[in-house]
């Protein structure tokens, strides 16, 4: 039988556009740790935009653009959309390409084959870290530097084109970490992005650590070793990819406008992606552990 103490908070919480899934999460809260916290969609809005483009000396800016729209246009990849959407602006009258075929490689990027030519568009390991970093040289490292991602373009004669990204940190991300570290608690950004991005990215949030190139699988064992470390984590993202390791975590926090299945597999969801929630929740689980005990 559920406490009057837990239906209290869990409507309190209620009203304060927190939704507990049960009581023992409440319990889990009370004495957290550390926060996990995935980087897009969650710290930052998770609508990049395209900043800059650079081509490859024999490369036409337009034709290039338009083939790597034509491939993105098949990925559900948030850089994808934004990828097809500038290319649409600046161009609105020209079709789209068919992609003989394709494959959408989470965590990677996108392989297909068009009009008889092998294409690759994602990061520098996915098309060859070599090529990628001799390419994006000092004008990479500087993009990166600025929090941007970077986007790889290979075509049959190596690389094409190298594409920007920049994604903004949400508005309330600061005075959210900040108050949960004035609570003592330990921040950390997990992300699938390159280490010069993760940690532009990581400075502007304010959390204590970062983890890049995290692939999908690899923030469940990231997680884990968090859990070993701290024993008592949170895990707080938006994703299809982050469902695992919401699961993983002692507490699994969704975004609120977050995708389906990692709304279904958090304890706790905040309402109107609204990262201040977490401490609220806390304060919560605290005074409703107090009345228990
Ligand atoms: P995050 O953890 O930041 O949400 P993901 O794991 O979804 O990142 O992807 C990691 C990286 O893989 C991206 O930062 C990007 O460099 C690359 N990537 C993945 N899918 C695509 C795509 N469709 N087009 C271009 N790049 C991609
Ligand atoms: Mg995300």
């Amino acid at each position: 039988s559920i406490m009057p103490a837990t239906l209290s908070a869990i409507s309190n919480g209620a009203k304060h556009g927190i939704l507990f899934k049960g009581g023992v999460h409440l319990e889990n809260l009370s004495n957290l740790k550390a926060i996990a916290f995935d980087k897009t969609g969650t710290l930052t809005k998770g609508k990049p935009e395209v900043t800059d483009v650079i081509v490859r000396p024999d490369v036409d800016e337009n034709e290039v653009l338009h083939k790597v729209a034509s491939i993105e246009n098949y990925s559900h990849h948030p850089l994808a959309q934004a990828i097809v959407q500038y290319v649409k602006k600046r161009d609105r009258t020209n079709p789209l390409l068919q992609p003989d075929s394709l494959e959408d490689v989470s965590g990677w990027g996108v392989k297909a084959a068009l009009h008889g030519e092998d294409w690759k568009i994602g990061k520098a390991d996915f098309v060859g870290a070599e090529n990628a970093r001799s390419f994006a040289n000092d004008a990479g490292s500087k993009l990166a530097a600025e929090g941007k991602t970077i986007v790889f373009v290979q075509d049959p004669n190596g690389i094409a084109a190298i594409l920007a990204l920049k994604d903004t940190v949400r508005d309330i991300t600061v005075d959210a970490i900040k108050l949960l570290r004035d609570q003592g608690l330990y921040t950390i950004m997990l992300t699938g992005d390159s280490e010069k991005t993760a940690k532009a990215i990581a400075e502007e949030a304010y959390v204590n650590q970062y983890i890049a190139e995290c692939l999908p699988d690899m923030k469940v064992s990231e997680l884990k070793k968090l859990k070993e470390q701290f024993n008592n984590v949170a895990m707080v993202g938006d994703g299809i990819n982050d469902a695992p390791a919401l699961a993983t975590a002692n507490v699994g926090i969704a975004m609120g406008e977050g995708t389906d299945v990692a709304l279904e597999t958090a304890d706790v969801v905040l309402m109107k992606n609204d990262l201040s929630r977490i401490s609220e929740a806390i304060q919560i689980s605290k005074r409703m552990n107090r009345i228990i005990k």
